[in-house]
């Protein structure tokens, strides 16, 4: 079914949604962009999911033509005329066409795109089951060279270590960081269970800072589970009793084998468990 699109101010159908060969967010990836997704006609976690495009948006002096509450306005818009009361929101702001050089005072009017759509990123068994995963050789970005906390529309690097975990028959691979550290995953967090804590890298690990993450904390806090940011090595998941992934595509995913290793017992562990029925409990309240 052709989408209904919102494109700068306006919703317009789909064929009618372009953008020129000049736009920087195409030639240069010049630009920023969110995932959000809503659950019985609610966006779950709206103003945060605004907040970092805008934050992304500053980071790179993009200034973004619409106020935070007109954005929100065109997500609920975009879902609602779309008939989406669980979906998928891209929201897209590219820096606006431009010349053939980099310079981005050399472009006009950035644009402002949202798509609502559905989404099932992994087959259910995946979640029942867990996913196995390697550790990518393509290191994370290093944050003094373009920090991870932007979301920005350049993702080549995720990319490039997806395609090795997908070489290795994986829909996910592990990144590290240039310490050697566990940042994250191509598209999600990462968290390991260790003696019944809960560990996640912290931010200057070199990530972005999940907003499934930051729930997925929330939630470990209000069922008395000790969750802590720590640096983590490859070791730290090899040994650990469970781990799973965090994202808004993904929600909360069990990974049980690590580069050959099994983790835990090689099935999705209790913690786990109870963190994925209460993030869907808490999508839905
Ligand atoms: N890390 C990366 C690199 C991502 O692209 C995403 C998905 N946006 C995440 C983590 C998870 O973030 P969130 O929970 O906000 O979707």
């Amino acid at each position: 079914m052709p989408r209904t699109i919102f494109m700068n101010d306006s919703l317009v159908p789909e064929h009618e949604a372009k953008v020129s060969v000049f736009d920087h967010g195409l030639l240069y990836g010049d630009g920023v962009f969110e995932g959000l997704r809503s659950y019985s006609g609610k966006v779950f976690r709206l103003e945060a999911h605004i907040d970092r495009l805008y934050d992304s948006a500053r980071a790179i002096c993009l200034a973004i033509p619409l106020s935070k509450q007109a954005m929100a306005k065109a997500v609920n818009d975009t879902l609602a005329a779309n008939q989406l009361a669980d979906g998928y929101v891209r929201l897209v702001v590219t820096r606006g066409a431009g010349g053939l050089g980099l310079d981005p005072n050399k472009t006009s009017h950035p644009q402002v795109i949202v798509i609502a759509d559905t989404i099932s990123l992994y087959p259910r068994e995946f979640y029942e089951q867990g996913l196995r995963i390697v550790t990518a050789a393509t290191q994370r970005t290093h944050s003094a060279a373009l920090s991870p906390r932007i979301k920005s529309l350049n993702y080549l690097n995720n990319i490039m270590a997806k395609l090795e975990g997908l070489q290795a028959g994986c829909v996910e691979a592990l990144m590290l960081n240039h310490k050697g550290e566990v940042a994250e995953c191509t598209g999600d967090n990462v968290f390991v269970v260790r003696s019944g804590r809960l560990l996640t890298p912290p931010p200057d690990a070199g990530i972005l800072e999940g907003i499934t993450r930051n729930a997925v904390m929330e939630l470990a806090g209000a069922a008395g589970i000790d969750c802590r940011e720590q640096t983590l090595v490859r070791h730290d998941l090899y040994t650990a009793d469970e781990c799973f992934l965090t994202g808004t595509a993904a929600e909360v995913i069990p990974v049980v084998e690590i580069d050959g290793r099994k983790i835990g017992l090689g099935v999705p562990g209790p913690i786990t468990q109870r963190l994925k029925d209460d993030f869907h409990a808490l999508v839905r309240r």
